[in-house]
């Protein structure tokens, strides 16, 4: 597996791949990998005949405050992971290499400006997916992979990417691929890292949650409140947990259903100590 550590070594091994005739994916990532990522590269080596993962911490998606500052990092680790997984090479830029004005700020982004990124994480995320785009954009622009892959764990994140796929004419297949979870259900996660060993049991109800979500709607219930009323009561039986938001939404545009029904989305964020949980399923 190569190891990159510039855009134009990138560049270059890609331009030589595409010279033999060779379709490239590509699995952008923040590192600390688990089998959630895992299984990004092992459906992309599945694909294509080439796969680049990013590991990049990128500082346009935190706000202050957030936790950029304590994002697990282990390259090492990660590297076996993607090795292991099928990958070519993986993409370990510094800030600067991906942000040259310093300090990880820059004065061009991509930014949709429909209400998809100011629902769900986006009321406390504000510039969130704004970073999420531009940092995509600029690697979609760096690798010009056939195909890209993201996690359906992140669902608003991968609507959003579609949608900006499609606006700005990338001409990438977006791949989403299903959330891998721990045994007990709780979503993989690297922050997961973060839970303390009574976080860690509590974690659990988010899963159980959106069970319940799940058995309602296939027993017939059609109110989005009927069901979220349920998955928040459900999730605040934990003392430790915190909801930040339980929603229902429309899986491709994230806007708010009365109603649900076949495509839509059961999102939740919850806070467990110093810990914020994002999980979801699709009805
Ligand atoms: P991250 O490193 O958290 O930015 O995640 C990189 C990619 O891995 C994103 O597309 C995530 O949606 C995906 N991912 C993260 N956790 C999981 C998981 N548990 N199952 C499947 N995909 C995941």
């Amino acid at each position: 597996m190569i190891i990159a550590n510039t855009i134009s070594q990138v560049r270059d091994q890609v331009r030589q791949w595409r010279r033999e005739g060779l379709t490239v994916g590509l699995v952008p990532t923040m590192g600390y990998l688990h089998e959630g990522h895992g299984s990004l590269v092992g459906k992309a080596a599945e694909d294509c005949d080439r796969v680049v993962a990013s590991v990049f911490v990128n500082p346009t998606q935190f706000a202050p405050g957030e936790d950029l500052a304590s994002y697990p990092r282990d390259f090492e680790r990660d590297c076996e992971i993607l090795e292991k997984q099928g990958c070519s090479m993986v993409f370990h830029p510094s800030v600067d290499e991906m942000y040259p004005d310093g300090n990880g700020k820059t004065d061009t982004y991509i930014e949709i400006l429909n209400d998809m990124p100011k629902q769900l994480c986006g009321r406390t995320r504000p510039n969130h997916f704004r970073g999420v785009c531009t940092v995509v954009g600029k690697l979609f622009n760096i690798v010009l992979p056939d195909k890209a892959y993201f996690g359906e764990k992140d669902a608003q994140q991968l609507a959003i990417i579609r949608r900006m796929v499609r606006d700005l004419s990338y001409g990438i297949e977006i791949v989403g691929c299903p959330i891998v979870r721990e045994p007990d259900g709780l979503a993989k996660s690297s922050r997961n890292i973060h839970l303390k060993p009574d976080e860690r049991k509590a974690a659990v109800a988010l899963y159980r949650s959106l069970k319940i979500a799940e058995e309602m709607a296939s027993d017939g219930e059609k109110s989005s409140k009927a069901v979220t009323d349920a998955v928040r009561a459900e999730i605040e039986k934990e003392p430790l947990a915190e909801v930040e938001y339980v929603s229902a939404v429309d899986s491709l545009s994230m806007e708010p259903v009365e109603t649900v029904g076949k495509g839509t989305l059961i999102a939740i964020a919850v806070r467990i100590g110093q810990t914020r949980l994002i999980d979801n399923c699709v009805l």
